[in-house]
């Protein structure tokens, strides 16, 4: 008897493409006689019918058994009837001949259902062959294959509400569930439930250098180590995109949350290989534990949640526990999108600037314009909060031409007030860059606004360069021909050859700031910034080193021959008024007029 499965704890039914029926069965052929197949009736009493085929093994009728052994039994019917073929028979009158339906193993379990209702075959004793490549896997009562269809579709339906389809561990809709129903059993047994969120830090990057497909395999294996790295009583969900979620039931003491998620970062530390990609990916972490104050488990996701952006807040591949006071960033995150639609409507973004320095004369050689969002209840929010939300919902296409264009005007009255020159970075997100003609609205705004071209420089992510496609290459030839400069952002974190830097017309690289931290004690980060500056070198690229926080690091990076420096160390990212005040203050810029003159035309 087939049996399908509902849902283990490991997840999938077995979900067959066609109803596979009872036992695999030999036809006989048409020539066979009655008596040898009333003997195989006899030998097998499982077996309820049998087909039939003809000289080409095409099955052309099905010899039910009931109805054959019956007509057998009566008196002298073996010695007048049994010689004859079984061809014979069932072209016999006396039998009720009835052809059968053959389906093929490709043939959807809707479509049998389908079939057997259409025909109204649900109360047919026989009727269905389902064949499998030409052999035959067995015969099937219209009856009880409807029974198994439906009991199957209620396995497919609940499987399909209650997991995740691609890497198979439940849902946010079972997790749900089973977080109700742990954070009960706690308060009964007075244990603790622990929830973890676990988010991969750019993970986006993989998905948007190296496709889909790579991305789908990465979620797969990562749902795999976090299952191998939980305790069997843990419960590993995928609540979406990158996020994961982990249940920590019955814990004795909240020091286990711990243990488990040091070690989840350890396992997620190996690389991992996939399509022939070895790809690195760290996570964040963020831990509640259930208390009593938790009245419902919205309270507690929110807190892990939190928990969670405090550890991307502190330089990710981390975890940290909730503790009072961690802001509710996740709060009703939902609403931030509705809030998104209107804030540029509303004038609620802001531009902030961080210089950018020439470590050999110390002059601010640039600036990068950096998004802020003044949100009218919750403060300002950094890019961290909504840049994802903007870039899944497409706001960021919007958002995107408001930067550029605020921070071009930003320049150009920068330039008439009589600040020396300098060049203007301006972010473009992957999805930006894709728009159908990004070019044309890139040189639109530059003309409106009258700016140099020249002063503008667009910093790109390395996921945008790393498509080798022809469509990148010429939006990269073309911008280029407007006259802006092309830098790639965070350089170093990507994931793929470094050929594209021939082939494309990238005029800088800006070092990630994870390798300048602690650069001084740490030699790999040295040998990485190293390597990265002989390369910019030999390209004639110039170089960047970001997050610049010490001035250890400085020293570092100097001796590494750096040219170009931004950071915390300088300056961290202000509004306009009180950038232009530092830089009116600042050391290594020549003052073209007085500072307070200069504020006052600015102001
Ligand atoms: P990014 O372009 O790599 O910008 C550098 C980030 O590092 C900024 O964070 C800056 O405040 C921070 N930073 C600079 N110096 C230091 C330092 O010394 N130490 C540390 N710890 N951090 C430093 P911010 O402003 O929060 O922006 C984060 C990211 O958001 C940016 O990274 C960029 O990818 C994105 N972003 C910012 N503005 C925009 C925008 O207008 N459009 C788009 N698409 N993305 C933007
Ligand atoms: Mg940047
Ligand atoms: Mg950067």
């Amino acid at each position: 008897m087939t049996q399908f499965l509902y849902p283990s704890e490991s997840g999938k039914p077995e979900s067959p493409s066609v109803v596979k029926v009872r036992q695999y069965i030999t036809p006989v052929a048409m020539n066979t006689s009655c008596l040898t197949v009333l003997e195989l009736f006899f030998q097998n009493d499982k077996l309820y019918a049998l087909p039939v085929t003809n000289s080409e093994g095409v099955p052309i009728a099905l010899v039910e058994r009931q109805a054959f052994v019956e007509f057998f039994g009566r008196p002298f019917t073996r010695e007048l009837h049994g010689k004859k073929t079984i061809l014979q028979f069932i072209t016999n009158d006396l039998i009720m001949n009835q052809m059968p339906i053959i389906v093929d193993v490709s043939t959807s379990t809707d479509d049998v259902a389908r079939i057997i209702i259409d025909k109204g075959m649900q109360h047919m004793v026989s009727g269905f062959i389902v064949t499998e490549d030409g052999y035959y896997a067995g015969v099937a009562n219209g009856h009880s294959l409807l029974n198994e269809i439906t009991q199957h579709k209620q396995a497919e339906l609940y499987y399909l509400a209650h997991y995740d389809q691609l890497t198979g561990v439940p849902n946010r809709m079972l997790f749900s569930d089973r977080l109700t129903q742990a954070c009960r059993e706690a308060a009964r047994q007075r244990t603790q439930v622990g929830l973890m969120f676990v988010d991969l830090d750019r993970f986006k990057q993989v998905n948007d250098s190296l496709g889909h497909s790579v991305g789908d395999l990465l979620l797969c294996a990562v749902a795999q180590r976090l299952q191998s790295s939980a305790r069997d009583c843990d419960t590993v969900a995928r609540l979406g995109g990158d996020e994961f979620a982990i249940l920590l039931d019955g814990l004795k003491d909240p020091i286990d949350a711990d243990v488990i998620a040091r070690r989840i970062i350890d396992s997620l530390q190996r690389p991992f290989t996939i399509m022939g990609h070895e790809l690195f990916i760290t996570a964040s972490l963020g831990i509640a534990i259930h208390s009593k104050d938790d009245d419902n488990i919205g309270s507690l996701l929110t807190k892990a949640d939190a928990a969670m952006y405090e550890a991307k807040r502190n330089g990710r591949n981390d975890y940290r526990v909730y503790e009072p006071g961690f802001s509710m960033y996740s709060f009703e995150r939902m609403s931030l999108e509705t809030d998104l639609r209107s804030a540029i409507d509303n004038d609620e973004f802001v531009l902030f600037y961080q210089p950018q320095v020439n470590l050999v004369t110390g002059q601010v050689i640039g600036v990068e314009a950096l998004i802020r969002w003044q949100h009218p209840k919750r403060g300002l929010l950094s890019p961290a909060h909504f840049i994802q939300i903007a870039e899944d919902s497409g706001l960021i296409v919007p958002i995107g031409n408001w930067v550029l264009r605020n921070a071009c005007r930003q320049i150009k009255a920068w330039g008439d007030a009589g600040l020396p020159l300098m060049r203007m970075a301006v972010n473009v997100s992957a999805i930006q860059f894709h728009q159908v003609d990004f070019c044309g609205i890139v040189k639109t705004i530059i003309h409106e606004i009258g700016v140099d071209p020249s002063l503008i420089e667009l910093e790109l992510t390395e996921s945008i360069v790393m498509h080798h496609s022809t469509l990148v290459l010429s939006t990269l030839e073309e911008l280029k021909k407007v006259g802006v400069m092309l830098a790639i952002d965070d350089f170093g974190t990507g994931f793929s050859s470094l050929s594209y830097l021939r082939r494309f017309p990238i005029d800088c690289l800006k070092i990630d700031q994870s390798f300048i931290r602690n650069i001084e004690s740490m030699s790999v980060n040295e040998a990485i910034v190293r390597a990265i500056i002989a390369l910019a070198q030999s390209l004639s690229l110039e170089v960047v080193a970001e997050g610049i926080e010490t001035e250890a690091e400085l020293a570092v990076l100097k001796m590494c021959h750096c040219t170009e420096a931004q950071g915390y160390h300088y300056l961290k990212p202000l509004p306009a008024d009180d950038f232009v005040a530092w830089l009116v203050d600042y050391r290594g810029v020549p003052q073209v007029q007085p500072a307070s003159l200069l504020l006052e035309a600015l102001s």
